[in-house]
């Protein structure tokens, strides 16, 4: 804008210049063009007086630049003092001439074929028969128009570079105020009464926009209010693939630090499978797939957003299923494994079956066949058992209701049924201190049930098992410690899992399930404790559990 001012501005003086300089000329060559006439006039008289007085002689004795012509009244040039009279034609048709026959004087100004040039004419009548005729050469004038030139040529300069400091200073004057406007402001006052109907237009859009400007941050923050707390992440993109908004759970899933809006959504991945799902959405189609990071799965959920049929950006939802991955994991392995334990005391009860359908077994081995056999359906059961528990615990259903429990009762009746198996074992089974808690009785019955069997299962000879029960810190503490085999280091992180058994020969040998400690711990989860074990391989084993009062 400033240039285009500018450019006009100095066009404009150029031009009145130009103009100036032109009229100025034009009155000047009038002003030098009638003085001259004027000469001419004043000149004719005296000629004409010095003629009358002495004749041509009189003529012939002046010394002029100025061409002198005498005329008689049939047109024949009498005397000339630049030509010879016998070659000059008939003067008859001159304007000049005629006018002075007619009016006593007359004037013109044309090309003379005489002297090749535009001359001015004055002539002026002596008698009736006689005109006396003065002119002069137009280029006169012309020459001094032309020594005017080196002067006109400075003074077109000199207006030039006026007239570039003026049109700059006033092309900056007129836009500064223009520039200097704050188009954030609400209320906008025109610099200039003809740009008024613009600053009024440019408010009035000013005002609707900052109005959508502040519904559409309202609804983002109402967005990220709502998915702020969500534990699944949430981006939205546009269709330039550029972040329009984002919650903490997705920068936090995907590790990414110092997300800015408005900016690429590989920003948060750069993996190329995310890049080719991102490619995809914006061309309408949606996907999902799994991500694996740092020890977590996620699943992404990559839908386009369509507005009339069209894709114009999508929304990407994260969803950590590493729990649900692990559970499915686990359950495909529990099934296997439920498979595999019940397969082998079935394997046996058929075999044994057989055989005495057979008629294979002699009478007196009939009795340890059928002790065989009801040992491994008695195995069978207690596995079934163990597994209907499990499953009951899984699918939390337990009964709920929680009422106060006296765990030293509990562990005392537990003790008492267990009595035999430690009497057996010569194994010193006792119990010290008091705890309650505020429990499922049953579920809690299963934690010491399978803790003191376990301990006297695993315990040497001649052992002991000692429970001990207290209140600390606003929690109850069961702690069951035995002096027996003991867990080798490697195995202790693995005891919990279900059907897991550290010494598979030994443990066959004392019967298990490997579901024992599945159950205590579900069952310590479900009261939101926790559970502990410190062992060492043929010193003993002490499990510490800590519930919540
Ligand atoms: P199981 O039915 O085999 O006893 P558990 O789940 O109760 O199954 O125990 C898992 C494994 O942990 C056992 O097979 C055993 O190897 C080990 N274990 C549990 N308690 C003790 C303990 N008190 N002393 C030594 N080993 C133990």
């Amino acid at each position: 804008m400033t240039t285009k001012i500018f450019k006009n501005i100095l066009i404009t003086c150029l031009c009145a210049t130009v103009i100036i300089i032109s009229l100025f000329l034009v009155v000047l060559y009038n002003n030098f063009k009638s003085e001259t006439i004027t000469k001419l006039k004043n000149d004719a008289v005296y000629l004409t007086a010095g003629y009358k007085a002495q004749g041509i002689d009189y003529l012939e004795s002046i010394e002029t630049s100025d061409r002198i012509t005498l005329i008689d009244e049939s047109g024949e040039v009498i005397y000339d003092n630049h030509a010879n009279v016998e070659k000059l034609d008939d003067h008859s048709d001159r304007i000049e001439i005629n006018e002075a026959f007619e009016d006593g004087e007359g004037y013109s100004e044309r090309y003379s074929d005489t002297i090749g040039k535009v001359s001015l004419y004055y002539a002026k009548a002596i008698d009736n028969d006689t005109v006396l005729r003065i002119s002069t050469q137009a280029s006169t004038i012309s020459a001094l128009l032309l020594g005017m030139t080196s002067y006109l040529f400075w003074i077109i300069i000199i207006v030039a570079i006026i007239a570039v400091l003026i049109a700059n200073h006033l092309a900056k004057a007129i836009v500064k105020p223009i520039n200097d406007i704050d188009l954030n402001k609400s209320n906008i006052i025109s610099p200039y009464k003809e740009l008024s109907p613009l600053f009024a237009r440019i408010n009035e859009q000013n005002y609707t926009i900052n109005k959508q400007i502040k519904n559409l941050n309202q609804r983002k923050e109402e967005f990220k209010t709502m998915t702020e707390n969500m534990a699944e992440g949430i981006i939205v993109i546009n269709q330039k693939k550029d972040v329009l908004t984002y919650n903490e759970s997705a920068a936090k899933l995907f590790g990414a630090h110092d997300i800015s809006e408005n900016n690429s959504v590989f920003q948060f991945d750069h993996s190329l499978k995310f890049m080719e799902a991102i490619d995809n959405v914006v061309l309408g189609q949606k996907s999902e797939y799994k991500l694996e990071k740092d020890d977590k799965v996620y699943s992404l959920l990559i839908n386009p957003i369509l507005v009339n049929g069209k894709p114009s950006g999508a929304t990407i939802l994260i969803i950590d299923i590493t729990a649900k991955e692990l559970q499915d994991k686990l359950r495909r392995e529990f099934s296997a494994n439920v498979s595999h334990e019940l397969k082998t005391p079935l394997t046996s009860i058929s075999g044994f079956a057989e055989i005495m359908k057979n008629g294979l077994v002699d009478p007196e081995d009939v009795k340890d066949i059928a002790g065989n056999i009801y040992d491994e359906a008695k195995r069978l059961i207690v596995l079934i058992d163990d597994i209907i528990r499990l499953s009951r615990l899984d699918n939390s259903d337990v009964d709920v209701k929680k009422e106060s429990v006296d765990l030293k009762a509990l562990a005392i009746e537990v003790i008492a049924h267990l009595k035999n198996a430690a009497k057996q074992k010569h194994i010193a089974v006792s119990c010290e201190g008091y705890a309650t808690v505020n429990g499922v009785p049953y579920l809690l019955e299963e934690v010491i049930q399978n803790l003191i069997d376990n301990a006297i299962k695993y315990g040497k000879d001649d052992g002991y098992v000692k429970v001990s029960l207290c209140e600390k810190d606003n929690e109850a503490i069961i702690k069951v410690e035995d002096n027996g085999i003991g867990i080798a280091s490697s195995d202790l992180d693995r005891i919990f899992e279900r059907f897991y058994r550290s010494d598979k020969s030994h443990s066959k040998a004392i019967g298990g399930t490997g579901l024992g400690l599945s159950i205590v711990k579900h069952a310590v989860e479900y009261h939101n404790g926790k559970i502990e074990v410190e062992s060492k391989l043929n010193e003993g084993s002490t499990f510490v559990i800590r519930l919540p009062k």
